[in-house]
């Protein structure tokens, strides 16, 4: 895909924005879990970001290769992930797919201590005589310098999910910031005169390594961000409408699909 004259920059897709277990919760008979807004069903956390002919996706969980296949996209430039957890990284084996289309190994950047855990939790992968068919990754290291990918400028932050070191991005007018219940006090300039922020809330209750619904909220308005799109969003957090009706309409909750037009 290549953008037309006239089209904006920058493309963000929310490919999905639900917590760990996503939504529905497998047996779970509550209100938000039996609902038939197509709102309250997440698929796990994960971003899509386009600029010119450069497309990237945040995280590639274990519902990686439905949210490809529902949005229509067939192809990326490279995977950035956030952090090691499962909800995070489970879908790594699908990039075979990728692999398959652009006949050589796709970059994933992450951290030295989420290369290491990728190694062991894919040591087929890597190992010295590989199984036809195999996924062909290589790792790039991301730390808190500034990246360019392509077309598409980043800019890493520096969270933390309770005791976890953990990355967000910044790319250009928006920030994506999951898994974490605190901001590095450095990071704070890095994310001056946003656009967007899309930005974990698990619930309303509070949790020991997740922003809740206060703290993001309050979190945002100290940031001055003109919109918020909460995600990583559970169950407990409540229906769709319901919480959204409660916000105002520069605060809203994210939802499987949400597009982003910005310049
Ligand atoms: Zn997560
Ligand atoms: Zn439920
Ligand atoms: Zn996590």
């Amino acid at each position: 895909m290549t953008a037309k004259k006239g089209d904006s920059n920058w493309q963000f897709t929310v490919l999905g924005s639900g917590t760990s277990q996503g939504v529905p919760v497998i047996g779970c008979t509550c209100a938000v879990c039996q609902s038939n807004d197509p709102k309250d069903q997440r698929l796990r956390s994960s971003l899509y970001v386009q600029k010119g002919s450069t497309r990237l996706i945040v995280d590639a969980g274990p519902d990686f290769r439905q949210q490809l296949l529902n949005n229509q996209i067939a192809d990326i430039d490279a995977v950035l992930i956030t952090h090691e957890h499962q909800d995070h990284t489970a879908g790594i084996d699908d990039l075979r797919a990728i692999n398959f289309m652009q006949k050589h190994a796709i970059p994933i950047y992450c951290t030295e201590p989420v290369e290491e855990r990728l190694r062991e939790q894919y040591s087929y992968i890597f190992k010295n005589s590989k199984y036809p068919g195999i996924p062909q990754i290589h790792f790039k290291r991301l730390d808190e310098a500034p990246l360019q990918i392509g077309e598409i400028n980043i800019e890493p932050i520096q969270l933390m999910h309770w005791d976890l070191p953990v990355y967000g991005f910044r790319f250009g007018p928006l920030a994506y910031l999951t898994d974490a219940n605190k901001l590095l006090e450095t990071e704070w300039e890095k994310l001056q005169n946003l656009e967007v922020l899309i930005l974990n809330a698990l619930r309303k209750e509070k949790h020991h390594s997740h922003f809740n619904l206060e703290e993001a909220l309050a979190l945002a308005d100290q940031l001055s961000v003109p919109q918020l799109y909460l995600t990583h969003i559970s169950h407990q957090m409540g229906l769709h409408k319901e919480v959204e009706d409660t916000l105002k309409t520069d605060r809203k909750l994210a939802f499987d699909g949400l597009q982003l037009s910005l310049d």
